[in-house]
């Protein structure tokens, strides 16, 4: 038997010695209670491990854990070799000199440039200081008020511009940290929360909050699921269950809050979600369903409805994004368009991020997180009884904000009204399915490009048919991204996509008045590129075509933090 040693100490002994109780009796008792001991815990061990390999063999299958074995294997190699002494400084090199090429392109410099990195000794005039805001307004750079760039600016007119520039003098000092002292920005805030939920067809018992953008309301919605599943069913190791295609956005709030994330597919030809695969990945840790309305990199919505069945049947949370589809999506029955279905009317939906500053066309740094009830939003809350400063507490993660911004969103809402954003849905997805039929139809443009999957907002993606499915003839083939470095030279700023490799378009109001020539610029690119693939490579072309290759990602993060390093120097 193991584990008879004879203790090497004896015991302090308790009153009276008797018989039974001898030291020598005690060690052997001691010794048996430790005997159990290890043998509990190496069955508890035994079942974690067992447990963990059967959760892992239902949710990926055994051949697909095979191969995340050998990716993780492959990229721990390919990590190890880049840690060699010579690699890394031929890595190093090659990174610093990319960097400096990307300041050299952000960051002004010259004779000509004036820098003010300290304050002035005695303050400027206003004159001065409005000038210098002009030369900095028109620094040299891509021309969105020509409709040149993909998504970023979601411009409602510049009358509405005009309004929320009344609207910031007005509430420029404004915190909604003060109700008190700001009645006027906590009734705003209220209602557009209020015609938010109205427009997802929120039931009465819903309730939502402002954030600053659709990151802050994915990090919420995701904190109040983390919280929901800790104090109600004492998840201590919690796990969400993400699409690929979901935005960053939910990577970034589960790394946060150091939440496991499981990753699903989002096979072709549909590009939604794999469910079957969801379903799998379901345990007694997952906190959160995610589904997309749209997704950021295709503009597919997922299938919501099988969603939700999912988290009805698993009494589990589901969140949509629609902060890209926002005040479109909303529309597109009305406006005669075909419509999925994504909003409260489905009944597992339990919360929806809607950003008010993408197609609520608001100022930018407002968005909004929906919940089927109030309870939900209570556990994004955050308050601290005992502070010395006083009782405190906060909807979100700021602490002061910026009541600007709310009057801002709400003028923005009330100018456009219901039949403003119907104008607007018909004006932006009539140009994206333009976009779309140019590319499946027109003979010049058909062979070289493919949609990916089927679009139903305002992105459409497209790829060249020899990455992945659908090959076709190779003197017709682009390379995709250096054909988005062609389009750059021609002053067009589309958003680089990967996995599989594509670009796509994000069609805002500037850019519905330029769809005729983005067109015709797609069939420039085509007519010159087509059969010249892997020659001469650009940025976008050398970044994405290395990255894609590499299995250990670090390079790419290093020249990503490179990139923001330089977003700080002066
Ligand atoms: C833009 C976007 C978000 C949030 O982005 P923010 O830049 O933080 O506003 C989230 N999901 C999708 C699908 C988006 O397109």
């Amino acid at each position: 038997m193991p584990g008879s040693t004879r203790l090497p100490v004896s015991l302090p002994a308790f009153g009276k010695q008797s018989a039974i109780r001898s030291p020598a009796r005690q060690a052997a008792l001691l010794n048996q209670a430790l005997d159990v001991l290890r043998h509990v815990l190496l069955i508890l061990f035994v079942f974690r491990i067992t447990r963990k390999t059967l959760l892992q063999l239902r949710g990926y299958g055994l051949v697909g854990s095979l191969q995340a074995l050998y990716k993780e294997l492959y990229k721990r190699g390919y990590g190890l070799f880049l840690r060699l002494p010579f690699v890394q400084a031929k890595v190093r090199a090659d990174v610093d000199k990319a960097v400096a090429d990307l300041e050299g392109k952000l960051v002004p410099s010259g004779p000509g440039v004036i820098k003010y990195t300290a304050l002035p000794a005695s303050g400027w005039t206003a004159d001065q200081v409005r000038a210098e805001l002009v030369k900095l307004a028109e620094m040299d750079h891509t021309r969105w008020e020509d409709g040149r760039v993909s998504g970023a600016v979601y411009h409602g007119g510049d009358e509405l511009s005009d309004l929320q520039s009344e609207a910031f003098r007005k509430f420029g000092v404004s915190n909604p940290i003060h109700p008190d002292v700001f009645p006027g920005v906590r009734k705003m805030e209220a209602e557009v929360v209020a015609m938010t939920l109205g427009l997802f067809n929120a039931p009465k018992s819903a309730a939502g909050a402002t954030t600053s953008g659709g990151t802050e309301s994915i990090i919420m919605a995701i904190l109040s699921a983390r919280q929901k599943a800790y104090h109600e069913r004492g998840v201590r190791h919690p796990e969400i269950i993400l699409p690929e295609t979901a935005h960053v956005a939910f990577r970034k709030g589960a790394e946060y809050f150091k939440i496991r994330m499981h990753m699903v597919e989002c096979p072709a030809p549909s590009y939604r979600v794999n469910t079957r695969m969801v379903s799998r990945l379901i345990n007694g840790n997952t906190i959160m369903l995610v589904g997309s309305a749209p997704n950021f990199p295709h503009g597919i919505v997922d299938d919501i409805p099988a969603l939700s069945r999912l988290a009805v049947k698993h009494k589990l949370p589901l969140h949509v994004d629609c902060c890209l589809g926002s005040f479109v999506i909303p529309f597109l029955e009305r406006a005669g368009f075909p419509a999925p279905e994504f909003d409260f009317r489905v009944p597992g939906v339990t919360s929806i991020s809607v950003d008010t500053h993408k197609y609520g066309f608001a100022p930018k740094g407002s968005s909004t997180v929906l919940y089927r009830t109030a309870e939900l939003r209570g556990y994004q809350y955050y308050v601290c009884p005992d502070w010395s400063g006083g009782v405190y507490a906060s909807p979100s993660m700021a602490g002061s904000r910026p009541g600007a911004l709310i009057a801002g969103c709400w003028a923005s809402l009330m100018k456009m009204g219901e039949d403003g954003y119907l104008d607007t849905c018909l004006k932006i997805v009539g140009a994206a399915k333009k976009i779309e039929t140019a590319i499946r139809e027109r003979d010049s443009l058909k062979r070289s490009l493919v949609v990916v999957g089927k679009p139903m907002v305002s992105v459409v993606a497209f790829r060249s048919p020899l990455a992945g499915a659908g090959a076709r003839d190779p003197a017709h083939a682009v390379d995709i991204y250096d054909f988005a470095d062609a389009m750059s030279a021609k002053g067009w700023h589309l958003n680089a996509l990967q996995d599989p490799p594509a670009i796509h378009v994000a069609v805002t109001l500037p850019i519905v008045a330029a769809v005729d020539d983005l067109l015709r610029d797609l069939e420039e690119c085509v007519e010159k590129l087509r059969g010249k693939v892997n020659k001469d490579k650009g940025s976008a072309a050398a970044l994405y075509g290395v990255a894609g290759a590499l299995p250990d990602k670090s390079i790419v993060s290093d020249l990503a933090k490179g990139f923001l390093n330089t977003l700080y120097k002066t």
